[in-house]
């Protein structure tokens, strides 16, 4: 390890409040709606179940549009299953990354994607106002901006416009709309915490549902599509060598890749 990459790692340490799983056998990075939210109530106990008897052979990760407030809500509700906060969470379509029990920032992840989106709402906010067909999400979205969009009524035409200020403009599922500093997103912020991390590539597994979890599957990183996955992302799967099509919906889906892709004894019993 050179002496940066070592400077590199004593620093993300210090800034995670979280123990990370010495040499894990699986890096788990989950997408959260339609994914590991997704699936029927068993399979999602069931595999909830898992990540906590595995906690310190899989390291798993949220990658998720929602933004961390939500996240922290869903943490609430979910409990009833059983979900249990992951090692780590990259939120708001990959503009955010935090620990996974406290939901702070981990500064050295997020600062360069702060430093790209620095005085980007400012242009953009009069530009978008304009635009016929959007309406701005409820939600507090950090170091993005997040619509719910008419399909009928927006003209995509006008998106490119948009990106030409040094953002890049998602549509998901044909509802959301994310503006996101150009070059960030799910898979490029998920390539950055791995390094840091020094994870081998082929100990992790992504999955995911939609459009914004394309760009996790561009990685090269070995993917599970699930079966509940939209149709844009499913016609996008002969360009994608390493990404596996689950029959199985959510959390049924997720269990049926790990065993494809090779990990049905860590699964145990899960793995039926
Ligand atoms: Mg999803």
């Amino acid at each position: 390890m050179t002496q940066s990459a070592r400077a590199r790692r004593a620093r993300l340490q210090d800034q995670l409040q979280v123990r990370l799983p010495h040499q894990p056998e699986l890096v788990l990075v989950t997408d959260l709606d339609g994914t590991l939210l997704g699936g029927s109530s068993a399979w999602r106990r069931r595999l909830y179940a898992w990540l906590v008897e595995q906690r310190e052979r899989v390291l798993h990760i949220f990658c998720t549009g929602r933004d961390l407030r939500s996240v922290a809500r869903l943490l609430q509700e979910e409990d009833r299953l059983g979900l249990h906060p992951p090692h780590l969470v990259i939120g708001d379509v990959g503009c955010s990354v935090a620990c996974g029990a406290s939901l702070d920032l981990v500064p050295l992840a997020v600062e360069p994607i702060e430093a790209a989106w620095h005085g980007r709402p400012e242009v953009l906010l009069p530009l978008l106002a304009g635009l016929p067909g959007l309406s701005p999400q409820p939600v507090t979205a950090d170091r993005r901006l997040a619509y719910d969009i008419d399909p009928e009524a927006l003209d995509r035409g006008r998106l490119a416009v948009i990106e030409g200020h040094g953002v890049d403009c998602l549509v998901s599922d044909n509802k959301y709309l994310d503006i996101l500093p150009a070059g960030v997103n799910k898979g490029s912020t998920l390539l950055a915490l791995l390094e840091w991390l020094e994870v081998e590539a082929e100990r992790v597994v992504t999955a995911g549902d939609t459009l914004n979890d394309l760009a996790m599957f561009e990685t090269g990183l070995q993917g599970v599509m699930v079966g509940n996955a939209e149709a844009e992302l499913v016609a996008a799967l002969p360009r994608l060598p390493r990404v596996y099509r689950a029959r199985g919906v959510g959390c049924e889906g997720i269990v049926e890749g790990l065993r494809h892709f090779g990990f049905g004894s860590l699964l145990g019993d899960l793995a039926g």
